[in-house]
């Protein structure tokens, strides 16, 4: 079985990128799990603070391992954005694959100090736990949004410097990298978010030299996707879009059918609808 490492490093060559989607229960994480099976693409869970405390971080991570050894399959577990130390520590205890660290609303020095603390616990957990770091601030929700989140800046000087990450990177020591690149969390109502700046992520791919991160995936276009991974982005975070395609589909079993109390039967529908949207996304990312 190949390490987390090791897939994103092999996704850096293939120029191609691993699908990231968010789970708070069993339904999505089958949703997610069937639709890449079916197309033979290793995947990755995560969970970002509050879904863990919903779902409970050991039983995430017995959940995601349970399934690797069943089907003896490359699907990885990553702690999404973890604001502290003691969280990040809490995670790679349980057995995570990854964690990002999040210092983005942090100074430069602050983030740096935060993330090389979580970077030295990970090399001396005695696993191989990947640590990403988050440079430029991208707004925090996955949700559905009239607006661009307040305090993200899309002009050019507000978007991660290749000088200043690659300091960063050289003075964390950290696996992989999440710029504010256009992107930012959730998706705007209705439509289709900005365009990435693409320029940016080929200068930040090429300055830092590790796999970079596209967190906010939900409502970027196509074409966006493509040129982004084509120069340098290896994992995309889509959450908000499977969180409604879920919530539609049992929101609609339940008005079809209202006298229905089996979980199992009403929610079916929203695993369907997870694995549709995840399927979709994997084929493009994987330039499939
Ligand atoms: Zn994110």
């Amino acid at each position: 079985m190949k390490t987390l490492k090791q897939t994103v490093w092999e996704a850096r060559e293939k120029k191609v990128a691993v699908g990231h989607f968010n789970i708070s229960n069993l339904e999505a994480l089958w949703g997610i799990f069937r639709a890449a099976q079916s197309l033979n693409v290793p995947v990755i869970i995560g969970v970002s603070e509050g879904e863990r405390d919903f779902v409970g971080v050991k039983l995430v991570a017995n959940a995601v391992k349970s399934i690797r050894e069943e089907f003896d399959y490359p699907i990885y577990l990553n702690a999404d954005h973890t604001y502290s130390f003691d969280r990040v520590k809490e995670a790679i205890d349980a057995g995570f694959d990854s964690v990002i660290v999040d210092g983005a609303k942090l100074s430069f020095e602050e983030n740096v100090k935060l993330t090389k603390q979580c970077v030295d616990y990970a090399r001396a957990s005695g696993r191989e736990v990947l640590v990403e770091a988050e440079l430029g601030y991208i707004g925090q929700s996955s949700k559905v949004l009239d607006e661009i989140p307040e305090g993200v800046m899309l002009d050019e000087s507000s978007l991660t410097d290749p000088v200043k990450a690659k300091e960063f990177v050289e003075l964390t020591g950290v696996d992989m990298l999440a710029p504010a690149v256009g992107n930012f969390h959730g998706m705007l109502r209705g439509g289709v978010d900005p365009k990435l700046n693409i320029e940016r992520v080929k200068q930040v791919a090429e300055s830092t030299g590790i796999p970079l991160v596209l967190h906010g995936g939900s409502g970027n276009s196509e074409d966006d996707f493509k040129q982004a991974i084509a120069n340098g982005i290896n994992i995309v975070h889509i959450n908000t879009e499977i969180r409604l395609a879920f919530r539609d589909a049992v929101k609609k079993a339940l008005q079809e059918n209202p006298d229905e109390v089996a979980p199992y039967k009403f929610l079916k529908p929203g695993m369907l609808a997870v694995q549709e949207v995840v399927e979709k996304k994997l084929r493009f990312f994987n330039n499939l």
